[in-house]
């Protein structure tokens, strides 16, 4: 059955074509998806019976269900639980900030990456998701908050560059100016650093912002953190990033998660301000959240503090991440794509 939540506007003209029907009714069904957020072939009142039961029969309509929703007393961050058609859970997180609100999708039903500190990678990656399937997490969040949505982020469960081509068509749909026609400067893939891959998203002429999750300022220590580090060295990482800076002039974003007695000493900050010397790029540090099946310990506030000042002084632009939705393990690295009978709490 075709996803026809997947298809791109020109390949739903085709498709359209292939069942007999008028291809201006493309638009309209396009609309109905990617505008509308309709949840159904049902509400979509402009097409006719007939059609929308042949709609019905002849594809699959993604539409995500919400198993579970949390509210943060703290930010009034919203964790989502939503169930796939088969089976599968993934969650999503809504961020409001003073400039406009973000939502973090899923990418995979779990990972496969293995990051030491990360609760989405502890079961192992079962899926990848569809572009679909992607989509749906923003469309479902922005019917349920009733919210204009402006920024999106390919940080929750999964390695968007594991699951390059849905992640890229994902980009594609949600930046399209007859769908939801979010800019692409609004939206960031974070990557744990699949090297040929970032290679490959440097060609996609993309205006969308790249971040990487470093960790780490040596090869020594990113190898314990990162498993991926074993495949592709920190210094094949940076090269690539050098590439990616020249080939798409967008400035890069170095996630580095501050773990305390691990990689928040002075001499981490001088040797990551050296690894990034010369590059046009940002760090975010994130004080490490914690997850109950590891105990890394986050750095202290000051720290953080520290750290920073210590990249600032060194020419290093550097930014301390605001962690929000904590208290519903709603933060980095607290997504999780299992959740037994017991733990979830309808
Ligand atoms: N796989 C992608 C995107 C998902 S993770 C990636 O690796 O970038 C999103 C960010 O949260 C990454 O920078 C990740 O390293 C970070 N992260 C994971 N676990 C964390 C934790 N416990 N505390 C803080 N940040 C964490």
């Amino acid at each position: 059955m075709t996803d026809i939540k997947s298809l791109d506007l020109n390949e739903l003209k085709e498709y359209m074509k292939g069942i007999g029907e008028a291809p201006f009714r493309a638009g309209q069904l396009y609309d109905w998806m990617h505008v509308k957020m309709a949840r159904s072939f049902d509400e979509m009142t402009n097409l006719s019976k007939n059609l929308r039961e042949k709609l019905k029969n002849e594809c699959s309509f993604v539409s995500l269900g919400i198993e579970r929703m949390q509210e943060s007393k703290i930010d009034g961050t919203r964790k989502y639980l939503f169930s796939l058609a088969d089976g599968n859970l993934i969650e999503s997180v809504f961020m409001k900030y003073k400039f406009g609100n973000s939502v973090c999708v899923s990418s995979q039903v779990g990972c496969r990456m293995g990051c030491r500190f990360c609760a989405s990678t502890i079961d192992g990656v079962e899926r990848n998701l569809e572009p679909s399937e992607i989509l749906d997490q923003i469309y479902a969040i922005s019917r349920d908050t009733g919210e204009k949505i402006s920024r999106i982020v390919v940080m929750g469960s999964g390695e968007p560059l594991d699951n390059y081509d849905n992640v890229l068509k994902f980009v594609k749909l949600l930046s399209d100016k007859n769908g939801l026609n979010i800019g692409q400067r609004n939206i960031t893939v974070s990557t744990c650093g699949i090297v040929p891959n970032i290679d490959r998203l440097s060609d996609e002429k993309l205006q969308i912002n790249l971040a990487i999750s470093l960790h780490a300022s040596n090869q020594e220590k990113r190898q314990q953190l990162m498993p991926i580090a074993n495949k592709y060295s920190i210094d094949e990482l940076i090269e690539a990033c050098k590439r990616y800076f020249d080939r798409t002039g967008r400035q890069l974003t170095f996630e580095y998660s501050l773990v305390g007695g691990v990689n928040d000493f002075d001499e981490d900050a001088d040797e990551l301000s050296q690894l990034l010397s010369g590059l046009n790029c940002v760090v975010n540090l994130i004080p490490v959240n914690p997850i109950k099946e590891r105990d890394f310990v986050e750095s202290t506030k000051e720290r953080v503090r520290d750290f920073q000042k210590r990249l600032e002084k060194r020419n290093i632009n550097a930014t301390i991440r605001r962690e929000m939705g904590r208290d519903i393990d709603g933060a980095c690295g607290q997504l999780r794509r299992r959740h037994l009978s017991g733990e979830l709490k309808l």
